[in-house]
């Protein structure tokens, strides 16, 4: 039986929506269908007609805007070849290529991609590869199998990337099924410790780190950093000069960094990836969510030669990475990876993003001045506002009260669609918006919050 989807009615749609499709970090029992039709640029459309400013990239993942024709076109014209091609022990050109591009444009010293399909994949890929290092390198340190990672920090879903991830809400439900990690405290910059300044933040939270190295880095595999910002807990910022004090501390100690730039790369921070701006080169790094320019399911893991070397050997000595994924570097998204690619030079994208950057911060800096706001912060195109009970205590609203996920839902009415995390508003438009475009989330949270 063909069924046009054009027959079902939009309370059909909304029923099975609520009924029949569990939807990823949602409470169902309480979840309202809103359901997006098409899009077009910053805009999405959904199946009453009612349009909405896609202020969070469509979850970090749109880059150029929806139904860039250009990249349409590419997963088009990859159609009219192959769809599908496995990775294990076969190729094709299309995921070449792309393997090609991110080895010139990643930061120096990565020369190996291994794709698979999601960031959290990325990410554990990352971690096996780092533990697998140490154990068969040309001069093994078996004893080398622990891990750092910050406090609040998030990787991801599956099970390796949720024990390096350190989101108590997210995580302590599977905690037995985890393995223990190392872990340092958020280098937060609007939260300081007491008694440090602003100034001296850097040193004091490198400062912890070395003691942690110092104890223990002859069990230490790998540190695991989300550079510059750590998006899901609520975009906490970096001081500047800690991710480069993070690459000298872990060269100097034997241990392996690894940077997910699953939500920071493809230009997000204003540069293709946050590394550069602390000309940081790490071990090993992690891509997804916009590589795809927001159209397809596809990561990828960088690696340097050291790091690929000691998995090269005769067939019997087992020294290959048994892990795969089955879509990995799937020739559709990779077509889309390349084109994304593309029109970051075609449209000059990083070389337009300073006058928006400066655009966003004018009304960062005049929402900062509202009392209901305690904190405003940014990074590239990467905009929060955090809300607060008490601006002088700093002091949060609590979590059950929603405070973040009520002004959403204000917004929405607002024609702006933005996504909170907990009593943080975050802003994180696809690259190519327009002045206009940042005026009116701009505006609409000012409005809101007044
Ligand atoms: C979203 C995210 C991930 C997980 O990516 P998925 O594609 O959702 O698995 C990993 N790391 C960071 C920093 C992220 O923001």
């Amino acid at each position: 039986m063909s069924r046009e989807n054009s027959e079902d009615s939009p309370e059909d749609l909304a029923r099975w929506d609520r009924e029949e499709v569990w939807h990823a970090f949602t409470q169902m029992s309480e979840y309202t269908p809103w359901i997006i039709e098409s899009a077009q640029g910053c805009w999405l459309t959904d199946i009453h007609g009612r349009r909405y400013l896609d202020g969070v990239s469509s979850l970090w993942c749109n880059v150029h805007g929806h139904r860039h024709p250009q990249v349409d076109r590419a997963v088009r014209e990859q159609l009219e070849r192959v769809a599908h091609v496995t990775s294990l022990g076969m190729s094709n050109p299309t995921t070449i290529r792309l393997a090609h591009r991110l080895v010139e444009l990643s930061p120096v010293g990565l020369q190996h991609v291994f794709f698979s399909d999601s960031g959290a994949s990325a990410v554990e890929v990352a971690v096996k590869m780092a533990f697998q290092y140490w154990q068969q390198r040309s001069e093994p340190r078996p004893e080398k199998t622990r891990f750092i990672a910050l406090d609040q920090a998030y990787h991801g879903d599956t099970l390796g990337s949720v024990s390096i991830g350190g989101v108590a809400r997210f995580h302590e439900m599977f905690r037995p099924l985890l393995f223990d990690v190392l872990r340092l405290p958020a280098p937060d910059t609007y939260r300081l410790p007491p008694g440090v300044s602003a100034d001296e933040a850097c040193d004091y939270y490198l400062g912890q780190l070395e003691a942690m190295l110092k104890e223990h880095h002859g069990q230490v595999a790998a540190m695991v950093i989300e550079p510059l910002v750590q998006g899901a807990a609520g975009m906490i910022m970096q001081p500047r000069g800690f991710l480069r004090g993070v690459r000298e501390l872990t060269r100097r100690y034997e241990v392996l960094l690894v940077a997910d730039e699953v939500a920071v790369g493809m230009g997000r921070t204003g540069t293709m990836f946050a590394c550069e701006q602390e000309d940081v080169s790490p071990d090993l790094l992690c891509v997804a969510k916009g590589i795809t320019g927001g159209y397809l399911p596809l990561a990828a893991t960088l690696a340097t030669t050291e790091i690929w070397r000691a998995f090269l050997g005769r067939y019997d000595e087992y020294k290959t990475f048994f892990h795969g994924h089955t879509y990995g570097g799937n020739p559709l998204g990779a077509a889309a990876a390349i084109a994304t690619l593309d029109v970051f030079e075609q449209e000059k994208t990083l070389e337009q993003l300073p006058i928006k950057m400066e655009r966003l911060a004018l009304h960062l800096r005049r929402i900062a001045e509202l009392p209901a706001v305690g904190d405003t912060r940014q990074c590239g195109m990467i905009g929060a506002v955090e809300l607060v009970r008490d601006k002088g205590t700093k002091e949060p609203h609590p979590w059950h009260e929603r405070r973040g996920m009520q002004v959403c839902e204000t917004l929405r009415g607002e024609g702006v669609w933005l996504r909170p995390l907990g009593n943080v508003l975050v802003v994180m438009p696809p690259l190519s918006i327009s002045l206009d475009e940042i005026d009116l989330i701009g505006n609409a949270i000012h409005k809101v919050l007044l």
